[in-house]
Order: structure tokens, then C-alpha cells, then sequence
């Protein structure tokens, strides 16, 4: 039976840590703030953006959203990110994705300042991940390693396999398992042998966006799987891992929900308090 790694405590105590940190911090003078541009009223969204300014309050955080309607020209919208790059009182910025069709994704991120990019998808960031520089990481990437290396996860020469190689999660956390020396194998929809990739992993992590996906006979005995995904089935929040099955043949695993997704969030906090910090200084 697998360690469960649970996102849910782990957060709990990043969060206490997190608000006695805040406060020392606005003691010297330095209030962290973290805003959050939504465009439109897409309904999971919306649900996202509430979540984060709990997480905000929670610790003591100043939050802002800035609500953009959904058919704002892409002009209007880098203009009100460019605002937000010179507010004092702002040190993180994260624009809420997917955005409607007609905007640019990579024109608006690229339009945040890196410093303030506190979701690590600036090209800025990106690139500094890539060439081993140090840089924001991307939450969810950097949540996982943190799992990771809490319950002792070995890592360094062991064999990690990512199922997915999206610019959010597949291809940073894929670069972040490499600098810890895993040896890495990103698989993808043309993956060749899938099953054979999987299970010669001691680290596998699913971030796929399909239900069940990952079955007992792909994990290795005694693996670490990390499951990254959120899928609703039946009105029910699932992952990309068939955890029943799963739980008793891997060494460790993370739950769907109360695993990644409660760690994305407090990254993103430890993102706007590291990026305060910078800025004061
Ligand atoms: P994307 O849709 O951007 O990427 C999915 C990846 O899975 C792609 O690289 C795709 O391959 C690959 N894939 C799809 N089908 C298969 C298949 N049959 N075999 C192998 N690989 C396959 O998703 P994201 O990376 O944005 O997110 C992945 C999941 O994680 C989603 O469920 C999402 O909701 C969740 N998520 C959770 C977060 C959290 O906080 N817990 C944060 C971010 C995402 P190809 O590139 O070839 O198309």
C-alpha cells in the first residue's frame, strides 16, 4: 500500500508558515500583493480566481482582480497588465488561462514583467528553467517537486517518466526532475510503447487530462506517482491515475483531490512572497 502524498496537510502547514511570514514582512514595511486579471466569465475560471484570493486572505496577502470583459481587444488588456507592472502595491501578476480565442496567449504573458510573473509561464522564466539560471518557477512543476522531496523521494540517477509535454506542467516539471538527476522520458500522444516507458519509471507523473488513464499494469512496483490531473466524471473531480488500483502497488502516491492541485495554489503564494521579497529589495 502506498505513502499517500497529501497536498492537502502539506499545504496546510505552507500556509501557516506562509502567514507568519507575511506578517513579519509587512512589519518591516513590505506588503505582498497579488493581482489576478480574469477576461470573461468562463464558470471553472471563476472558480480558480475565487479560490486564490482565499488562499490571498488566508495568509494575508493583498489580492486584487482585475475582471475583463470577455471581448476586450488584446490592447486594452496588455495596457491593464502594463498598470498592473507599475503598481507599487502589486509583485505578482497571473492571468488566468485559457483566454478567449481571439487573444494571443504568448503576446499576453509575454507582456508581464518576469519579475512579476509569479505563474513562471513568461519566456523570461521559461528560459531560465531551461538553462538551469534561477528564475519563477511554475507552481504546479515546483508543487511537485516539493511533494517530491518532503516524504524523501529518492531522485538523484533514479529513472522519471512525465506523460504530457505541455509548456504548464509536462516540459517544466520534466526540466526540474532533470536537475535533480533523474534520468527523463517526456511521453506524449505519439508516444510509441507507452506502457514500457511507464513502467520502468521509479517517478511517474501523469499530467494528461484523462480520466484513469494510468492503470496498476503501468507503475512500477514501489514508484512514485504523481497524479497531475483534474478531470470531472459524474459531477466527481477524478485524476489522470486509476488511484484504487494504483495505491497498492506503487510506493507513493498523490491523491485527486487534495494532492497537486492544493500545492499549485500554495506555490503560487510562496511565488508572490519570493517575488515581494526581490522587489523590496
Ligand atoms: P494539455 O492538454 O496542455 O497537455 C496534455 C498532454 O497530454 C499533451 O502533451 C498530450 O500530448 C498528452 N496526451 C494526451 N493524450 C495522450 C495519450 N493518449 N497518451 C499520451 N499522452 C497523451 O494539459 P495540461 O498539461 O495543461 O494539463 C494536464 C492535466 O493536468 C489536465 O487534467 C489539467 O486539468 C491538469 N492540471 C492540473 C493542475 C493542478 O494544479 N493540479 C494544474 C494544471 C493542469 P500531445 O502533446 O502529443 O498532444
Amino acid at each position: 500500500m502506498a505513502e499517500i502524498l497529501s497536498g492537502k496537510l502539506m499545504s496546510e502547514e505552507l500556509t501557516r508558515d506562509q502567514a507568519r511570514r507575511v506578517a513579519e514582512m509587512k512589519e518591516q514595511g513590505i506588503h505582498p500583493g497579488l493581482a489576478v486579471v480574469l477576461v470573461g466569465e468562463d464558470p471553472a475560471s471563476q472558480i480558480y480566481v475565487r479560490n486564490k484570493g482565499i488562499a490571498c486572505e488566508t495568509i494575508g496577502l493583498y489580492s486584487r482582480t482585475v475582471k475583463l470583459d470577455k471581448d476586450i481587444p488584446q490592447a486594452e488588456l496588455i495596457k491593464a497588465i502594463q498598470a498592473l507592472n507599475e503598481d507599487p502595491l502589486i509583485h505578482g501578476i497571473l492571468v488566468q488561462l485559457p483566454l478567449p480565442k481571439h487573444l494571443d496567449e504568448e503576446v499576453v504573458l509575454a507582456s508581464i514583467l518576469p519579475e512579476k510573473d509569479v505563474d513562471g509561464f513568461h519566456i523570461d522564466n521559461a528560459g531560465r528553467l531551461f538553462t538551469g539560471q534561477e528564475g519563477v518557477v511554475a507552481c504546479t512543476p515546483k508543487g511537485i517537486m516539493y511533494m517530491l522531496k518532503q516524504a524523501g523521494v529518492p531522485l538523484a540517477g533514479k529513472e522519471a517518466v512525465v506523460i504530457g509535454r505541455s509548456n504548464i506542467v509536462g516540459k517544466p516539471v520534466a526540466m526540474l526532475l532533470l536537475g535533480e538527476h533523474c534520468t527523463v522520458t517526456i511521453c506524449h500522444s505519439r508516444t510509441q510503447n507507452l506502457k514500457d516507458h511507464c513502467r520502468r519509471a521509479d517517478i511517474l507523473v501523469a499530467a494528461i487530462g484523462k480520466p484513469h488513464f494510468v492503470t496498476a499494469d503501468m507503475v512500477k512496483p514501489g514508484a512514485a506517482v504523481v497524479d497531475v490531473g483534474i478531470n470531472r466524471v459524474d459531477g466527481k473531480v477524478v485524476g489522470d491515475v486509476d488511484y484504487e488500483a494504483v495505491k497498492d502497488i506503487a510506493g507513493y502516491i498523490t491523491p485527486v483531490p487534495g494532492g497537486v492541485g492544493k500545492m499549485t495554489i500554495s506555490m503560487l503564494m510562496e511565488n508572490t512572497l519570493e517575488a515581494a521579497c526581490r522587489q523590496a529589495r
